[in-house]
């Protein structure tokens, strides 16, 4: 390779910036030509591409977002838009791309590279921890730590009234920023994808501790519960615990943004030099990952394909702890 590529791509993410930076001043380092592109894989097809060099990428590391923005692009899921991303691409004799993103954004990549002869590399970049062959996704540790900060704050309150928090935290079809932030606020129960919700067994554990006196006030459940989230869980639990006083929190938009943990930068450092390394020693279609702290590739496919392993007995130290 001599010119690269990279773009961020899905859903943004605390550390990306970090990431960036990572790769043009390694792929500059070792004599590439870098290439920014804007909006994802719109940035591809619509031609807008900028050449970068290592002021590009000054005093970002610390900042939440993406330089280059990101986009989901219907265009490029047809073959006409991945044509037009090409011609571009290949009119700058670009021959190298790092994606930084999603699964979703890897499913493309992978296509794309089957289709044209263009390596491609994948960091993992999504707050949900949603891809397997890797123990950290760039933006998850910081998502986390903002989810911890809100969910002290609102038991605060919480105790200060006696009241029971249903709070809603992001990770899509995921339940690991739930069960991390869940564990790291001591709530009562953890409610995720993952395993099937027990609503009778929550509200007999919520009925006996109040029996008992013991003051519960969190339940921490992940965006993608079967039972359809927060609201929907607050609203059972009001219904079926009407002397219980009740209110539901959805975080929301607060776990994408802010700068990124000390943990993001650096994973995504590493990555970031990596994934331009991986391209300089041949291999492509792979995403870079950590696994044991020993830098890990494994084919794009097989990223989107699996999930990552479940850790299943968090939920029962959750539950031993809150008793
Ligand atoms: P997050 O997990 O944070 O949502 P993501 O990368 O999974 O991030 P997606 O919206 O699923 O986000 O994918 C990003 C983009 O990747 C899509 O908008 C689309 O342009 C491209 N993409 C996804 N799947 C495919 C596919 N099968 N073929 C071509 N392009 C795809």
């Amino acid at each position: 390779v001599t010119k690269i590529g990279v773009l961020t791509s899905g859903g943004d993410a605390p550390g990306m910036n970090a990431a960036i930076r990572a790769v043009v001043r390694t792929g500059i380092y070792n004599g590439l030509e870098v290439y920014g592109i804007m909006r994802g894989y719109n940035g591809m097809i619509e031609d807008d591409i900028f050449h970068m060099d290592n002021k590009s990428v000054a005093n970002i590391i610390q900042r939440g977002g993406t330089i280059l923005k990101t986009a989901r692009s219907k265009e490029f899921m047809e073959a006409a838009g991945r044509q037009k991303a090409y011609e571009n691409l290949r009119k700058r004799g670009i021959d190298g791309l790092v994606v930084i993103g999603g699964d979703g954004s890897f499913r493309g990549a992978q296509r794309f590279s089957n289709e044209f002869d263009i390596p491609c590399i994948g960091l993992p970049g999504t707050i949900d921890k949603d891809i397997a062959g890797t123990d950290y996704t760039i933006g998850f540790d910081t998502a986390v730590n903002t989810a911890v900060e809100a969910i002290d704050k609102i038991r605060d309150t919480a105790d200060a009234h006696d009241r029971l928090f249903v709070v809603e935290v992001m990770g899509r079809d995921a339940g690991y920023i739930a069960l991390h932030s869940g564990l790291a606020t001591g709530a009562e129960s953890v409610l995720i994808p993952e395993t099937r919700t027990d609503v009778e067994d929550l509200i007999s554990g919520l009925t006996e501790k109040e029996k008992r006196k013991k003051l519960v006030n969190l339940v921490v459940v992940a965006e993608g519960d079967e039972m359809g989230g927060g609201s929907e869980i607050g609203k059972i639990l009001k219904n079926r615990l009407p002397n219980m006083d009740i209110r539901i929190s959805i975080l929301g938009h607060i776990q994408r943004g802010g700068a990124p943990s000390c943990q993001d930068r650096i994973i995504a450092s590493r990555m970031g030099y990596h994934a331009v390394e991986s391209l300089l020693s041949g291999r492509h279609n792979v995403m870079v990952g950590i696994v044991d702290d020993k830098m890990h590739y494994i084919p794009l496919d097989t990223a989107v394909k699996e999930k990552q392993a479940f850790t299943s007995d968090w939920l029962k130290i959750i539950k031993i702890l809150a008793s």
